[in-house]
């Protein structure tokens, strides 16, 4: 339901927990009955914290249970479709090694299909959501591409139904990837850090120079850059705007 990301400084700090946190905070009013974070650092590490209920809930126990200072982060506050609201349905969702972790808006249509082909493949489903497919199918993307944008873009070619999917991979503690079908994302542009986000006031505590994404887009946010593409591979230049409202 809201979705945040974040890459921030190479080195690791506890901002980027914060500006997810906030941004979920920000995006509260419209409702949930989960929420999760993913959080990545150099050195291949990548941690998850999730849980039903209210965003409290999360917070409390990421006091009671730090998780590691990071420098990309993605969050989630999740509005069930599929499978009830609890602990283990809620977003993030990991790849079988751990490595890859995705959050999703909307609705997977086709994920009966695409849940048959990777359990043939021996993927072990942890989840009831139609949004698990979309982890496993991006690893599976992953390891045959070799690129975490190409991979996305190739998820997205594959799911019907309606999507902003965001993702971090802990060999890649610099990058933020994202896809949008028929559901919102915006970019928040900052200095030497960027943001992701349902709505504008995920990040609007942070920036107000923004990229509006079009729809059927990938776009990837490093630091210093962002790049977006088409779901055919064309490079796109999104529009620049300043957010000009109070928030
Ligand atoms: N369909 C997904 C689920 O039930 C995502 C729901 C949402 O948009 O929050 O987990």
């Amino acid at each position: 339901c809201g979705i945040v990301g974040y890459v921030g400084a190479q080195t690791p700090s506890d901002r980027a927990q914060e500006v997810v946190i906030s941004g979920l905070r920000r995006l509260e009013y419209r409702g949930y009955d989960s929420a999760g974070v993913a959080l990545v650092a150099p050195g291949a590490l990548l941690t998850m914290m999730k849980k039903a209920g209210k965003l409290v809930n999360l917070v409390d126990e990421l006091e009671a249970r730090p998780l590691a200072d990071a420098t990309a982060a993605i969050g989630h506050t999740r509005w069930a479709t599929h499978g009830a609201p609890n602990d283990l349905n809620a977003h993030p969702h990991l790849s079988e090694d751990g490595k890859l972790a995705l959050i999703h808006n909307g609705i997977v249509e086709n994920f009966a299909v695409l849940k048959q082909e990777l359990l043939a493949d021996g993927v072990t489903f942890l989840s009831e959501t139609d949004t698990e497919v979309a982890a496993h199918l991006l690893a599976k993307e992953l390891a045959a591409a070799g690129d975490l944008t190409e991979a996305m873009r190739r998820v997205a070619l594959r799911l019907d139904g309606t999507f902003t999917l965001l993702a971090v991979h802990a060999d890649h503690p610099d990058t933020v990837v994202g896809a949008r079908h028929d559901s919102p994302l915006v970019v928040g542009l900052g200095e030497g850090e960027n943001f992701l986000g349902s709505d504008v006031a995920a990040f609007i505590a942070y920036t107000r120079e923004a990229l509006e994404l079009g729809q059927d887009q990938i776009v990837t946010i490093t630091p210093d850059a962002v790049s977006v593409i088409d779901f055919q591979g064309e490079a796109v230049e999104p529009r620049r705007f300043t957010v000009d409202w109070d928030a």
